[in-house]
């Protein structure tokens, strides 16, 4: 899993499986990742089997058309999400139902509704060797949302604000008021909670959509430090501007001594 970029000015991530090559949101532009690919030292895949876009904000949907046209693939998304994305007529759109599961090649994917200010999901992604859940953008944590990532092996959660930054930052009442509310997303406190609630500790947890404004990673981590405890979870904070691989990939190279 390479996440190519993570915050309101932008959010992709690349799923690759044995078989399977999936696009998860399109809010970065073409040329950014592009560069971030290069970034790596890698080019753009050749093979992406789908765009999947988790919500219609456009941090995560502005450019699915853009990646479904030069990825020759279709656009994933639940229909409410389809509808309020500003696709193009030529742009191939596959929907699914929130709460079912499906399959993109190898990748089984089940899906949640989570709460936020527009129709959300969270995504767990299952192949035979491992199993990813993405949670971003909501404002609470909902009953059973612990459950549903109750097996996953990396857990990639918002941890967006600290809400003493929030209340005493630069940005407008009504955005405060939105990003704080019960629909907007994450501070690191809720994320903290979720992390603490959890029956099985991941692998690996990254910190997903930390705002630049309103939060300061030191903060983020030492909040999911404090609620993931000695049980041996990795912690790795997502970046606005830079890629990181995570996962299976990542711990192969790091056994391989790359
Ligand atoms: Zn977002
Ligand atoms: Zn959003």
């Amino acid at each position: 899993m390479t996440i190519l970029g993570s915050g309101s000015e932008g959010n992709a991530l690349l799923l690759e499986s044995l078989a399977t090559t999936v696009l998860v949101d399109a809010g970065l532009s073409y040329r950014m990742l592009v560069q971030r690919f290069a970034a790596i030292g890698r080019a753009a895949p050749n093979d992406v089997s789908a765009v999947l876009v988790t919500h219609s904000h456009s941090d995560h949907a502005a450019n699915a058309s853009t990646y479904a046209a030069r990825f020759d693939c279709p656009v994933r998304a639940t229909e409410v999400t389809a509808r309020g994305m500003r696709l193009r007529a030529s742009t191939r759109v596959e929907t699914f139902s929130a709460g079912r599961a499906f399959r993109i090649g190898d990748i089984s994917i089940r899906t949640r509704a989570i709460p936020h200010d527009a129709p959300q999901v969270a995504l767990l992604f299952e192949t035979r060797v491992t199993s990813v859940g993405l949670v971003t953008d909501l404002g609470h944590v909902p009953e059973g949302l612990g459950r549903f990532l109750s097996e996953c092996e990396t857990l990639l959660l918002e941890s967006n604000h600290d809400p003493d930054m929030l209340a005493t930052g630069p940005y407008p009442a009504v955005l405060k008021r939105r990003v704080g509310g019960s629909l907007g997303h994450l501070s690191n406190a809720q994320a903290s909670d979720l992390l603490a609630s959890l029956d099985h500790a991941p692998r690996e947890v990254v910190l997903m959509h930390l705002s630049e404004t309103n939060n300061c990673p030191l903060l983020a981590r030492s909040s999911a430090e404090a609620a993931l405890g000695d049980r041996g979870t990795k912690l790795r904070l997502a970046k606005q501007r830079q890629p990181i691989e995570v996962g299976a990939v990542h711990e192969s190279q790091l056994q391989l001594g790359l």
